[in-house]
């Protein structure tokens, strides 16, 4: 049954959370530099947010990506696509619905795999939104391949590690209150058994700081991205996040329902473009008639429209797919091609908006550039894009054979031969027959 419509209960939430973004949250972007959505220690920024968080707890909308035993809702992905669509024209709207990557991730980490001691410590707290976490997997040498790697976890008599290593582009790193590490643990295992996750707070001696990396734009050392070493970090059973060498698959399975995220916020952000788009072209005249006039505009906002409607489309049937399957496992290439589409629309649709703003479009006096930024980063965080189409084409080869014959399978020739032996009763009857049939009846004669 495929069905296009929003449950009339649901869409009162949904219009309320457009409003409420709208007026409530999206003058956040305006006072604040984005990267303090993280920042717990902004007095100001937090006396705003608390009773917007409030409203949003009260609506029943607060963690919405949690299942109810975790203090969610229990939303469905198809619900929670079309809330982040809302999400996402904002920075902050996230951090104020308790749905902000890397902590979703994170906390699905530590519900799915930690023990209660671990979720005492560390889950309760963060969904709770009083703390921000950290997940440090990327190197200097290499983020989308992890056999670079070198973080190492170096076992110690009485079964505790030290560890020692670089990380790199950890967000959030400078306010979380604990990390998330990947390291290895037995550099023999294959890639896949190779690496274990420990859980360790902030303050833990070892933990060194070589700066804060920040997205173009930032000032230097203002970013979140941090650049961190660990100096024989000691770690013991306690903080080990899921059995050794388990990193994989927790990560795997933090990622899955964080990707289809970044691309449901997407979508709101290639609106938001669009939106100015839209404006922009019934707003100014040039050349004796508005932009809206000119073909070339005109080709370029339903070109835009399409492109958006397009992806909106496949972010929401994979929601849809993830709630029928309840396996990310099950949708891995349309989860990567999310990711993927996310980058391409972004990009196209966001630079479109600044090109059709001219000179405005690329001064600092509109926002195109964080969202280019933003649009950018998402082509890279997660794993290049060129890694997830190499996921999707695996996935989809699959699902075909080799043909051991000489010519493919489809070469029209040797199939007219076969389709003529399988009718070769009717074929003497009168009546065109298509050329192929012709020439090889010819040639058969000859
Ligand atoms: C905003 C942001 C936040 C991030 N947050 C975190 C975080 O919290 N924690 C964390 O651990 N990491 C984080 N990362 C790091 C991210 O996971 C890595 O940047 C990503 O995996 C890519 O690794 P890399 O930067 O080393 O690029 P590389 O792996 O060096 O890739 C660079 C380019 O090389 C090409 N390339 C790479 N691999 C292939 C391939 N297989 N085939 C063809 N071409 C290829 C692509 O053009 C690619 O864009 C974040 C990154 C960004 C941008």
């Amino acid at each position: 049954m495929w069905d296009f419509e929003t449950d009339p209960e649901f869409q009162k939430k949904l219009d309320w959370m457009e409003k409420f973004v709208r007026e409530e949250i999206e003058p956040l972007d305006l006072l604040f530099h984005q990267d303090q959505t993280y920042n717990p220690g902004n007095q100001s920024l937090m006396a705003i947010m608390k009773p917007l968080k409030q409203k949003v707890r009260d609506q029943g909308l607060w963690a919405c990506h949690l299942p109810k035993h975790l203090g969610g809702d229990g939303y469905g992905q198809v619900q929670l696509a079309l809330m982040n669509e809302i999400l996402g024209r904002s920075f902050f709207a996230s951090t104020i619905f308790g749905t902000q990557a890397p902590d979703t991730g994170n906390a699905e980490a530590l519900a799915h795999f930690g023990t209660e001691a671990q979720k005492a410590a560390y889950l309760q707290p963060l969904l709770d939104g009083d703390i921000v976490s950290c997940f440090t997997m990327t190197e200097p040498q290499g983020g989308g391949d992890p056999s670079v790697f070198q973080t190492r976890a170096f076992e110690q008599p009485d079964g505790s590690w030290r560890i020692r290593g670089q990380k790199w582009f950890a967000s959030n790193a400078r306010w979380a209150s604990f990390f998330l590490i990947v390291a290895i643990t037995d550099p023999d295992a294959p890639l896949i058994n190779r690496f274990s996750m420990f859980v360790v707070p902030a303050e833990r001696a070892g933990i060194k700081f070589i700066r804060n990396a920040g997205l173009m734009f930032d000032l230097p050392g203002e970013g979140i991205e941090g650049y961190i070493e660990f100096e024989d970090l000691h770690v013991t059973r306690e903080d080990l996040l899921g059995d050794v060498g388990q990193a994989f698959a927790i990560a795997q399975h933090r990622l899955g329902g964080g990707r289809v995220h970044h691309a449901m916020r997407s979508v709101g952000l290639a609106k938001k473009a669009f939106d100015a788009i839209c404006e922009r072209a019934l707003s100014r005249t040039t050349k004796g008639s508005l932009l809206a006039n000119k073909q070339s505009v005109q080709q370029l906002v339903a070109d835009c429209w399409m492109k958006i409607e397009q992806f909106r489309l496949f972010v929401l049937r994979t929601a849809w797919k993830i709630d029928r399957y309840n396996d990310y496992k099950a949708v891995r290439e349309d989860i990567a091609a999310c990711k993927n589409l996310a980058y391409e629309v972004c990009v196209y649709i966001v630079e479109k908006a600044i090109h059709l703003h001219g000179s405005l479009g690329v001064s600092n006096e509109m926002a195109f550039g964080e969202m280019m930024r933003a649009s950018m980063c998402m082509g890279i965080v997660d794993g290049p894009s060129e890694v997830h189409q190499s996921t999707i084409a695996k996935q989809l080869l699959r699902r075909y054979q080799a043909t051991e014959d000489l010519f493919p399978s489809t070469h029209v020739p040797s199939n007219v031969r076969k389709a003529m032996e399988k009718y070769k009763d009717y074929l003497d009857i009168p009546g065109d027959k298509s050329v192929w049939v012709n020439y090889l009846r010819e040639q058969g004669k000859a």
